[in-house]
């Protein structure tokens, strides 16, 4: 038999997913692949409903439905602070995972560098991987996850093509403030590379932190391709519903990449989810009200228990300090964990490039009572781990 290609030699299966079918395994509450277990807003729902009675089951456009990407253009202009052109500054994609993949291709041939911060979301390796690129490891140092504007200048002097922004951050929880944005950005310039951003938790920020839209900073909205979702701001992310925001320029490639990649995202849960980008702004204050109530009440349950944990300015992942169990693995300890613990997580190795073994990361995009389950059972961590 020939052999496979080379470009999946390297691969991995993801480790996310992977914790996910192990939780299902043991029957553990599963805090390790963040989605919600409640529902998505009703309105969304009962459109969803209508929808399937209605003329929305042949391909959309390519790029996204036109009043998708008009309502879209609509909210995101509000939040970015600038008019977005639905038509040409728009592609919808199939999850921000589409988006990424799509700007990558769009932006970097293959043996061109990438900034990757670690610790990363795993796709991004991934996404380097098949679109050829090289990612250059920037470390982002726990406890605060700062980075040393110097480790990052020595980044930018290897010529990257892009800088790969991950804010509010998975897995550290890191909301980049207006400084080090700036800063980001005066390197962006002063050594021509694009910034693909991944803003798919830009409506989940603790008090006091606040998302800054990487387009939005001065000259930044030329080289930016901003890259998000629905799926968390309205807690569906099944639908798979993301998109990319850019200059006409770089959105007209990256149409055509989408375009190839997979036609277009489902035609009826665009028109369904129309009804979620027309929220009047009470909607992103009440979600930002729910999931501070859920971090704080997760937080608390661990502060009981005596856990050591990071404390998220943003998204909804908390990193835990194993270190006292005296494990040599992460990945054996939460196999460990969620088959005597009964609590699936994420082994914090398959985030950091660099040799980190102590730390794992749950979510807290749960109902209140399957958190108050999760933390029941790590209560008795100390018994069996
Ligand atoms: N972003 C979520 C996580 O990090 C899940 C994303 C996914 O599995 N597509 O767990």
């Amino acid at each position: 038999m020939p052999e496979l290609s080379k470009r999946t030699a390297t691969f991995t299966d993801s480790v996310i997913r992977r914790m996910t079918r192990v939780s299902l395994k043991y029957g553990a509450v599963n805090l390790s692949q963040g989605f919600p277990d409640f529902e998505p807003p009703k309105e969304i729902l009962d459109r969803l409903a209508e929808v399937t009675r209605e003329d929305f089951h042949q391909y959309s456009i390519t790029w996204g439905a036109q009043n998708f990407r008009e309502a879209l253009a609509e909210k995101q202009s509000r939040l970015m602070g600038r008019k977005i052109d639905p038509n040409s500054e728009i592609v919808v994609t199939c999850g921000s995972t589409e988006a990424m993949m799509a700007a990558m291709m769009t932006v970097t041939n293959p043996g061109d560098k990438v900034i990757v911060f670690s610790p990363f979301y795993e796709n991004y390796g991934a996404d380097a991987i098949l679109s050829g690129a090289e990612p250059i490891y920037v470390p982002l140092i726990p406890p605060e996850f700062n980075f040393d504007p110097e480790v990052l200048e020595d980044a930018f002097r290897q010529r990257p093509k892009a800088l790969i922004l991950c804010n509010p951050s998975n897995p550290c929880g890191k909301v980049f403030t207006r400084a080090e944005l700036m800063l980001i950005a005066d390197l962006a310039k002063k050594y021509d590379a694009f910034v693909i951003t991944d803003e798919v938790y830009e409506h989940i920020v603790y008090e006091p932190n606040e998302h800054v839209y990487f387009a939005s900073l001065p000259e930044m909205w030329e080289r930016t391709v901003s890259c998000s979702s629905l799926s968390k701001t309205y807690s569906i992310t099944g639908w798979r519903l993301g998109y990319i925001i850019a200059p006409a320029s770089v959105v007209d490639t990256a149409k055509k990449v989408h375009d190839f990649l997979t036609v277009g995202a489902a035609a009826p849960l665009q028109e369904a989810a129309v009804t979620g980008l027309k929220f009047k702004d009470d909607y992103y204050r009440d979600l930002k009200q729910k999931y501070t109530e859920k971090r704080d009440l997760f937080l608390k349950g661990l502060d009981d228990i005596g856990l050591r944990h990071t404390v998220p300015q943003g998204a909804y992942y908390v990193l835990l300090d194993i270190s006292e169990f005296g494990y040599d693995s992460d990945l054996e300890f939460c196999e460990a964990l969620a088959q005597k613990v009964g609590v699936g997580a994420v082994p914090g190795s398959s985030f950091f490039r660099e040799p980190v073994n102590n730390l794992i990361r749950l979510h807290f995009a749960k109902k209140n009572e399957t958190l108050y389950e999760a933390l029941n059972r790590l209560d008795g961590i100390r018994r069996v781990m």
